[in-house]
């Protein structure tokens, strides 16, 4: 199943704006970062889509307008539309903290309508309210990448020696982080991807090297950001005893099989899944301290298909991003 590339479902000028329901608001869309799980989406890598779709979920623009019984905000307001879009509130999940394993949990961008677009509606409940230090461009790629990426640092406790394999815009939001926490980070890129691993370096990233290489020194975690998964094994032989494996990625390739050897001495593989408001309102909170700074590459929202196609190829230094208005 392939869905239509996103150009063909730009809402046009001549379109009426979406109507905020009860508890939604109408956002005047200005940016929307470009994340890798748009392209998992616009490539029919995910079940069950809402058809025909709007992708896009890191998006930041203005209230333009309140639906019934909405109240956190008001019209004019700047916020951020993350991943999650809504969840029902009384699963086994939900009620334990866990609302981003929620079983009917909706996403935005993928089974509602996102942020390639000049409006959107959002439940105001998952909304944020956006740090004033950043401009709408650098705040954009913090709604999936830093974020899904805050989680996925979260999750490897107080590892000192951290790797990380892909180094895209979840990886040079979280290298600053990690630094900040006074981690050490040790950067891996498609092999030989210079560039790449020369961006990683210019973060703070205390090693760059090929993914199939080792650090100079075992690690106490890894994050995997690539959806390769050859990259388990890998990172799997990098950490020492006793560490971990995070696996940020909503898809990745098989993973192969492997020595048991590799696992042994209570190392750990896992995976993150989507974030809780939690995650968010924690993530907005230390960004802006460190402070995060976010290297962007911006299109106009005609040119989404360039901003993918550049992602897909490798071509995209921290994280691309569209300019709506
Ligand atoms: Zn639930
Ligand atoms: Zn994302």
């Amino acid at each position: 199943m392939v869905l239509d590339c996103p150009r063909n479902l730009l809402r046009d000028a001549e379109s009426p704006d979406p109507r905020p329901g009860a508890g939604q608001v109408l956002i005047r869309i200005n940016a929307c970062a470009v994340c890798r799980t748009d392209l998992h989406v616009v490539d029919g890598e995910l079940p069950e889509p809402k058809l025909p779709l709007i992708p896009g979920h890191e998006i930041v623009g203005r209230v333009a307008e309140i639906g019934k019984d909405a109240r956190r905000f008001k019209v004019g307001d700047r916020v951020g539309v993350p991943w999650l879009g809504w969840t029902c509130g009384q699963c086994e999940y939900c009620r334990t903290n866990r609302e981003n394993l929620c079983s009917q949990a909706r996403f935005t961008g993928y089974t509602l309508d996102g942020g390639y677009a000049e409006s959107c509606v959002a439940d105001e409940r998952f909304c944020f309210h956006i740090p004033e230090i950043y401009s709408d461009t650098e705040a954009a790629p913090l709604l999936c990448a830093g974020l899904i990426g805050f989680r996925s640092l979260v999750r490897t406790g107080d590892a000192r020696r951290l790797g990380i394999y892909g180094f895209g815009g979840a990886a040079h939001i979280i290298t600053q982080i990690a630094q900040y926490q006074g981690r050490k980070v040790y950067a891996f890129t498609r092999p030989g991807d210079q560039a790449g691993q020369e961006f990683a370096r210019s973060l703070g990233a205390s090693w760059a090297g090929d993914s199939d290489s080792r650090p100079p020194e075992p690690l106490d975690a890894a994050i995997i950001f690539a959806p390769a998964g050859e990259l388990i094994p890998l990172a799997l032989a990098a950490v020492t005893r006793g560490g971990i494996v995070v696996c940020g990625g909503i898809h990745m390739s098989d993973v192969p099989s492997f020595p048991y050897e590799l696992l042994w001495h209570e190392r750990t593989v896992c995976s993150i899944a989507n974030l809780t408001r939690r995650d968010g309102e924690e993530f907005f909170a230390i960004a802006p301290r460190v402070p995060v700074r976010t290297s962007v590459q911006t299109f106009a929202l005609a040119e989404a298909n360039e901003a993918l196609d550049r992602l897909r190829a490798g071509n995209i230094h921290g994280a691309a991003v569209l300019v709506v208005q």
